[in-house]
């Protein structure tokens, strides 16, 4: 098990582990801006991990036809619990496992802090026609959509999911002020517009307010602006409907039953799958600017 990258002398604030059939995809991602930063300064970790690896036979195959007929290829349990169960025993916490899925609970940013509570994240990342229903019954993860739309593939979801989460990581973010006065930081709440030079452009000036220097005139104009700009109705109707999807998918599971599985971070067995050589993380000190909290000399 010799990880990718360097991993860092000191244990990252959060470890994300990405279960997917195409880790290529996030290797532009991982290199640019707050993640690399992230990723180098270890704050944050990444472990990519092919499910493939832990595909049985000569073909390696992951998917299979649904029974019952219909269009596309379903991914198979059995890859997915290996692969599962063998990262989870990878460190002492198995962490919490999400399953990226058009069918799970809204990602917001109330579900973002949640999931930024914990130490260790394992994102599945679905693609073809998704998963076979057991694995979602039997590993129990946390279900999450980042919206009522189906992408080609969990990649990109996970990518939103990592992408909000390190935000709440100290020290990912150059002030920590960002994430406690932005967008949605309270339900419905929306930040107040923002301006730097030119002080003209195209005949649009920024507003006298801000080039003033009175800063509680400023902070006024600013809660003002927030508060005509932000969607209360919106956020209740979004609160309502992720609660009633969580209810109705919570009764689903228990009507379905499911037996036959290990429950979640227990029962690794001897000949359980290895553990492949993909990790991402650590390294040597970020060398550029932080693309936050810069503020230009107006
Ligand atoms: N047949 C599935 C359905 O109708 O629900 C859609 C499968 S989709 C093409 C393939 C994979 O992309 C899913 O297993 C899931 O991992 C991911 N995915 C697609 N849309 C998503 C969304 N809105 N949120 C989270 N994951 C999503």
């Amino acid at each position: 098990m010799t990880p990718q990258g360097d991993v860092g002398s000191r244990p990252p604030g959060l470890r994300f582990d990405v279960l997917t059939l195409f880790p290529e995809i996030f290797q532009g991602y991982l290199t640019q801006s707050l993640l690399k930063q992230a990723l180098d300064g270890g704050l944050v970790s990444i472990n990519l991990w092919n499910i493939r690896d832990w595909a049985a036979g000569k073909h390696h195959s992951v998917d299979d036809r649904p029974f019952g007929g219909g269009p596309g290829m379903v991914i198979m349990p059995g890859p997915v619990y290996d692969a599962v169960e063998a990262i989870q025993a990878d460190a002492a916490e198995p962490g919490q496992l999400v399953m990226l899925t058009p069918a799970g609970q809204r990602l917001n940013q109330a579900l973002v802090q949640e999931l930024a509570g914990q130490r260790r994240l394992l994102l599945l990342c679905g693609r073809y026609e998704g998963f076979d229903e057991r694995i979602r019954l039997g590993l129990k993860p946390r279900e999450v959509s980042i919206g009522d739309f189906v992408c080609n593939g969990g990649e990109v979801p996970a990518m939103v999911v990592i992408d909000t989460v390190i935000r709440y990581v100290p020290g990912v973010l150059g002030d920590p002020e960002s994430v406690a006065e932005e967008s949605h930081s309270e339900e419905g709440r929306l930040e107040y517009p923002q301006y730097t030079r030119p002080r003209v452009f195209r005949g649009m000036s920024v507003p006298d307010v801000l080039l003033g220097g009175n800063h509680e005139a400023i902070a006024r104009w600013r809660r003002e602006q927030s508060e005509k700009r932000s969607r209360p109705d919106q956020a209740n109707q979004d609160s309502a409907v992720t609660q009633k999807g969580g209810v109705d998918r919570e009764e689903q599971a228990s009507d379905a039953g499911g037996g036959g599985f290990r429950p979640q971070g227990q029962g690794r067995q001897a000949g359980d799958a290895a553990v492949p050589d993909r990790r991402l993380g650590g390294g040597p000190p970020a060398d550029s600017g932080r693309d936050e909290g810069a503020s230009p000399g107006l």
